[in-house]
This record gives structure tokens, sequence and C-alpha cells, in this order.
């Protein structure tokens, strides 16, 4: 009886075990007609009552620029208005929030006292932070917030840096300072900073942004740059949170959906991602799919962040590491036949899988990227090291006779056997396809890399370079391409 109920709990962290390790990537969008839209439905998505709500302006960021750890500290939403009267979308989000104080950032250029007005009528009590600069204000700011140990310097004229920090910022008390024109410190943000014991100044964006003398001024500087706004956002989601496997992702180009879901993502202990909509950015690429990020809320519609990027993030491989193993290198050159070398085909054809992983945010651990030599052992303690969630060994065949032909695939049955074999059968069936070689079938066998690597883990071989017909294809870039694909192809399918 005993033993049963034993065998049972086995059973049941088993099967909770192999859930866990395809746990899809999954996106939920914030989206809307309008940043109106989107900055409610951030709202809804956050808060089921809020007695404080931030309100900022539309379409002038100047102003709400350092609201964003403001809010967190109220734990408020950042709602939108224009300036002269509050949107009825706005007002009844207000109303379903319960909320009883208002904060306006900006002036009444930017947010009208027609609207103080109308929110006093609903029975809201309103202030409202100024100042005669953007600077100012983001000094008031920092004022009502108190004191910390740390500031953050943004360009005060552009967007994306003062936002890509936003969600640090916040969830830390930190306030967020601004540069003025000439991307230097006006005489009051600077004495905001001597009234500190500042143990670190935080400055978000290259010398272009926030110039090389502001930073030599500050106490203890430390600088996120990069080439582009992209890159900077990529550079503070490394640094402050490689622990998280969720992010926020949104329009690099516009302010408004980055600004009103920093305050969301700093309660999900989130980066947020700025992208193209249409378009990953390199560094905003290799972050998701190296942290392992599998989860993201998408800021705005499909204008904002097209489903094709959609698409894109919630494929199940994102973040899955992979490890790619081509066979043999350096002194052991595989194979040898028809003026090839195995070693050669087999490291171009996983290069070439690689690049096609990378493109879908894929993890890819190659186990060599040159002509070296590993022992097999290596390779599966590298596939271990790594964390790897699959392994897959490329290599060619050959047979003394030369008539033998076709694609094999390999898999072992020591660790994850029903993966391994599904892995192989769909490798199989799209290499087949790719090339029009012979099917010599999926087969059982316990070579070492795949016989001791715990996570599935198939073992290819290609083609035959002893085969006239087959070595013609292992030559040709345009075949070992479609064999890339293939290979690529199979990986996909096995995760859908
Ligand atoms: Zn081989």
């Amino acid at each position: 009886m005993k033993r049963k109920l034993l065998s049972c709990i086995v059973a049941l962290i088993m099967s909770f075990l192999v859930v866990m390790e395809v746990s899809a990537a999954s996106t939920t969008r914030l989206g809307g007609q309008d940043r109106f839209d989107v900055s409610i439905n951030v709202s809804k998505n956050g808060w089921k009552t809020s007695s404080t709500v931030v309100l900022a302006n539309w379409d002038a960021y100047g102003d709400a620029l350092a609201a964003g750890p403001l809010a967190y500290k109220h734990n408020a939403p950042i709602l939108l208005t224009k300036s002269n009267v509050l949107n009825s979308r706005t007002k009844s989000e207000i109303q379903r929030l319960k909320t009883k104080s208002v904060i306006i950032v900006g002036g009444s250029i930017s947010v009208s006292e027609n609207i103080v007005k109308e929110l006093k009528n609903m029975g809201i009590s309103v202030k409202r932070i100024a100042g005669n600069s953007r600077m100012e204000v983001a000094n008031n700011i920092a004022l009502e917030m108190g004191n910390s140990s740390r500031v953050v310097i943004a360009d005060g004229f552009n967007f994306p840096d003062a936002l890509s920090i936003a969600p640090y910022a916040a969830r830390n008390g930190y306030p967020i300072l601004l540069t003025n024109k000439k991307h230097n410190l006006d005489k009051s943000t600077q004495n905001i900073i001597n009234q500190r014991k500042i143990t670190e100044t935080i400055i978000s964006g290259g010398p272009l942004s926030v110039s090389d003398q502001v930073f030599k001024s500050v106490p203890n500087p430390r600088r996120f740059g990069g080439n582009s706004r992209y890159a900077v956002s990529a550079n503070i989601a490394k640094a402050y949170f490689s622990s998280s496997s969720t992010a926020f992702v949104t329009r690099g180009t516009v302010f408004a959906d980055a600004l009103t879901g920093s305050v969301l993502a700093a309660k999900r202990n989130a980066p947020i991602l700025l992208i193209k909509p249409n378009d990953l950015p390199i560094a905003i690429k290799s972050y998701i799919a190296n942290q392992g990020v599998g989860n993201f809320t998408l800021l705005g519609g499909p204008i904002s962040v097209s489903e094709k990027t959609n698409n894109t993030l919630r494929h199940p491989i994102v973040g899955q590491t992979i490890v790619l193993d081509p066979g043999h290198g350096g002194k052991d050159p595989g194979a040898v036949g028809n003026s090839l070398a195995e070693k050669e085909i087999v490291l171009d054809i996983a290069k070439r899988v690689n690049s096609k992983l990378n493109q879908s945010l894929a993890n890819v651990v190659m186990t060599r990227e040159t002509d070296v030599f590993l022992e097999l052992q290596e390779r599966v303690e590298l596939a271990e090291k790594s964390g790897a969630d699959i392994f897959v060994s490329i290599h060619v065949n050959s047979f003394s006779s030369p008539s033998a032909n076709g694609t094999e695939t390999y898999y072992d049955e020591t660790h994850a056997p029903k993966e391994s074999r599904e892995l192989a059968e769909e490798i199989q069936k799209e290499l087949l396809k790719a090339l029009g070689t012979t099917d010599r079938g999926v087969k059982k066998s316990g070579f070492y890399v795949i016989k001791n690597s715990k996570m599935p883990s198939v073992l290819v071989e290609i083609a035959f370079i002893s085969n006239g017909n087959d070595a013609k294809k292992l030559a040709d870039t345009t075949y070992r391409q479609k064999a890339a694909d293939a290979i690529y192809r199979g990986i996909m399918n096995y995760y859908e």
C-alpha cells in the first residue's frame, strides 16, 4: 500500500517535471485603438482599484519622463489626457479605480485647470507637480519622492533612455533627473544631487544624451550606453533584470505606451525592451535568447508591435537552450571521401542551423565553432553545463561500399526516450523532404553523445560522403543550406 502511494507520488512528480520542461513562451497584448486605450488596459491589467492616479499629457512627454518612479511609489497607474478635456474613457477608468487623488505631472499647458476642476467635481483631490521646465518638473518629482542613495540621469529631450530605465528606477525609489538641451545639468538639478549622499549615479544613455561633462561631475557614475536606443534598453535589462524571465516589449519610437507601461513593468519586476514594430533589434534578440525570457507583455496594438513579432515571441522555442554538436574536428576529420571531410561539412551546416535558430530567439550553444578537437565527453559536459533543453549532433555517413546512401537519424532510450524519438522523427522527415535522399529511417543506437546527454538528444547522419550522389549534395552550399533549414524546421516542429 505504502509502496503504491510512493510510486503514485513519484509518477506525479515525474509528470510535473515533464510539463515544466516544455513550458511554452507566452505573450499578453495590452493594446487598444490608441494610446489612451493602451494606458487604460495597462491600468486594468495591473490595478483592481487605486486610490491614486498619475495623470500626464498624451503627446508631450517632457513633463512625464520622470513620472514612473513617482507613480510606482504611490502604487498608481499613469493615465493620459489631452490638455483641455478629460477623455471619457480615461474618466471612467478613474471611476473604476475608485480613485481619491490625482497627481498631475506638468504645468497647466500640459494639463489645464479645466481638468483640475473636472476632477474636483468628481470628488477627487488634485495635486499638481509643475515647474518652469521639464528639468524642474523632474526635480520637483524627486523632491516629492524623498531621499534616495541613487539617482538616475537621462536625456530630457528624447524619451527612450529615460523610459528604459524607469522600471528599475521605480522599483528602487530612485528619481529620474533630466539633462537640458545641451545635455548638461541645470544648476537646480546639480543641487539635488549634491544634497544627497549618492552612492551611485546611474546614467541612462550615451554621451550624446548625457554629456561626459555630466558623467565626470556626478558621484560614482555608471553609464548605460549603446549604439541605439534598443541597445541601451537591452543593456539595462541585462544589468538589472537578469533574474527575470518576463519582459515588456514596446515600440521604441513612441513614448506613450512605454511611459504608461513602465509602472506595471516595475510591479512585475520586468524590463522594458524597446523594439521596432516589425523587427526585433539584434541587442534585444540576444537578450531574450540568452536570458531565456519566455513571458512577454506587449504594450500597444499591432501597429506598435506587429502580429509577426507577437508570433515570434510566443513560439515555444523562445529562450530554449539548444546545443548543436558538429561532429569531429581538429585532428579528427571524421569520414573522408570524394574530396570532402566530414568535420568541415558538419561545422558549416551547424553554423547555418545556428543562425536560423538565433532568428527564432533560441539560445544556441555550439560545442565547437572552429576546427578544433573535442572529446565526446567534453561535448556531453558542455551540454549539461549550459542547461541544454535539447542536443543535436550533426554528422555525415560513410561506408566501404560506395552504393550505400541516404539519411538516418539516431536516438537513444537511456534518457528522455520519447522526446528524443520525436525530435529524431521531426528532423528526419524534414531532411528527406529537403534533400530528396533515401530514407534510412529513425534508428535507436547508443552513440556516446546521445546515450550520455540527459536532455532529449539525437544524432543526425545527413547523407553519405562515400556515395557519389550524396557527396555531390554535401559539397554544394545550396544543399547545405537546405539541410540546415531542414534541421531547423525539425527542431521548430518538435517544439510546436
Ligand atoms: Zn561522424
